[in-house]
């Protein structure tokens, strides 16, 4: 009888999930579909109640798991097909090339050096960040192996200059690549990790329990609402988070899309696309992220003039409600109404909100330099496709996983032997994500004694 776990999802809920299975002696597969483990944790500036850096608290667990006997990390990796047995789950997962042997290369940086083409990044593209076609997925990603964009490898970048896609032979029919620049880097340190020919693979793996924790991401406004995607200077609060972080591509630098100066006048406007059309559910997280970067805006510059347009206070943990008395207390203006629209001085870039202030009746318009909207949280693309896999039930309102019996089972799902933890349930914080995947992991070591008895009986 297998006694593994497989964790979906390389977050903090599945990355605190396979820790506390490991320490039970089990072995665990930790499967996440990007080049890196981390999650949204990992790209985070600050994290609230409390301010510490994100990433000085998540790298060491990182760490941790990539150096823990029981853990295997698959990253780049799918479930494809799962099959039910007596005692547990035989589950094919697909792991797709990253093109370059992570057994050889040594993230020394030279492949990236050569490669002629920046691409925007996907989370900091919109704020200037730029990618190469072949790098880490991020400076602390485990494993910290770069990795190549599959649309470099597949000749769609020849217009961007992409050397590979000068190539008319098919990659897979080399064995050594005569034209890539990265190859040649690479080669030239004797490292020979670049391997455009790698296909994918398939894996078989037999485990007792899963446990989804597939996360959250931060959602993305429809176009045009209050301006976004239309005037520079109007962002979404996640890429707020990478300006304010040292690790993002401004390294800390608050500086606004249109002309790169300090903001001094910042407006957030709570629950963006919320409603009907957008987002049907409050996504808890989003006041205290805004009092947490009002803050932290605060300590960049203090004279900076912060205001926060919202509905309801939504600061419900431990901690939360001092949290946003300590972002009121230093000044941040926070003015109950959701403004009605926006419109950009052409010329300054600046940007006029109009809305209602519903304390003294009246209309107001007022110039910002910069707008961020808080948007709220969405579940993964991707869970309506693992819900398929592993015959277990998303909510066809939110998108989130669900329970069968929330209150005497939670955690637990239509199909005994999988559990889910983290942003896979709903909109949540990190440490009710940790909580829950603590839970989980329990739940899934507590299933091996469980099967086994039944096995005996
Ligand atoms: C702008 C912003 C600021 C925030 N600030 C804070 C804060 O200050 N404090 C706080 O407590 N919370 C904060 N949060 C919320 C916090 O990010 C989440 O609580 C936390 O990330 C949830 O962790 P998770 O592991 O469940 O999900 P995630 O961090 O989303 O990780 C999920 C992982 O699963 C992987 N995955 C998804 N689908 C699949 C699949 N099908 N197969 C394999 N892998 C898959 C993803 O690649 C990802 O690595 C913030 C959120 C945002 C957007």
């Amino acid at each position: 009888m297998s006694d593994s776990v497989l964790i979906v999802g390389g977050g903090i809920a599945g990355i605190t999930a396979a820790l506390n299975v490991a320490d039970y002696g089990r072995h665990v597969y930790l499967v996440d579909d990007t080049p890196s483990i981390g999650g949204t944790m990992a790209r985070l500036d600050k994290t609230f109640p409390t301010n510490d850096c994100s990433i000085c608290i998540e790298a060491p667990k990182m760490y941790e798991v990539n150096t823990h006997p029981n853990i295997e990390i698959l990253t780049n990796t799918e479930i494809r097909k799962v099959t039910q047995t007596d005692d547990g789950f035989t589950i094919r997962l697909l792991k797709k090339a990253k093109y370059v042997d992570e057994e050889k290369c040594t993230a020394c940086g030279k492949c990236v050096e050569a490669c002629p083409v920046s691409v925007p990044d996907e989370i900091d593209g919109k704020i200037g960040g730029t990618r190469k076609l072949i790098s880490v997925a991020f400076p602390q990603a485990v494993p910290n192996k770069n990795y190549l964009d599959i649309r470099c490898r597949n000749g769609s970048m020849r217009s961007e200059g992409a050397c590979i896609g000068e190539c008319v032979v098919d990659c897979s029919q080399c064995r050594e690549c005569p034209i890539a620049h990265c190859v040649k880097a690479c080669n030239n340190e004797g490292k020979f990790a670049v391997v455009l020919w790698q296909k994918d693979e398939n894996i078989d793996i037999d485990v007792q329990s899963v446990i989804v924790a597939t996360g959250i991401k931060s959602h993305e406004p429809p176009e045009g609402l209050y301006g976004y995607d239309v005037f520079p200077n109007v962002i979404t609060y996640m890429h707020f988070e990478r300006l304010m972080n040292a690790g993002g591509p401004t390294e800390g630098d608050i500086i606004r899309p249109s002309d790169k100066q300090h903001p001094h006048r910042i407006a957030w406007i709570q629950c963006v696309d919320r409603g009907d059309k957008g987002l049907p559910y409050c996504s808890k997280v989003c006041c205290m992220v805004a009092a947490k970067q009002t803050i932290i805006t605060k300590e960049h510059d203090p004279s900076a003039e912060c205001t926060v347009f919202y509905n309801n206070m939504t600061s419900y943990g431990k901690g939360f409600e001092e949290f946003y008395q300590k972002a009121s207390g230093l000044g941040v203006r926070y003015i109950i109404g959701r403004p009605f629209d926006v419109t950009e001085d052409p010329e300054t870039h600046n940007l006029t909100l109009r809305y209602e202030d519903i304390i003294n009746g009246t209309i107001v318009e007022e110039e910002f330099d910069l707008v961020v909207l808080s948007s709220g949280l969405e579940p993964n693309d991707r869970n309506k496709r693992v819900a398929k896999t592993l015959k277990i039930d998303v909510d066809e309102r939110t998108g989130f996983f669900t329970e069968p019996d929330p209150l005497f089972s939670p955690l637990e799902t239509a199909t005994p032997g999988v559990f889910l933890c983290g942003g896979a349930t709903s909109p949540i914080d990190i440490s009710e994500s940790v909580v829950q995947a603590t839970a989980a992991s329990m739940k899934a070591v507590a299933r091996r004694v469980r099967v086994a008895e039944e096995v005996a009986v």
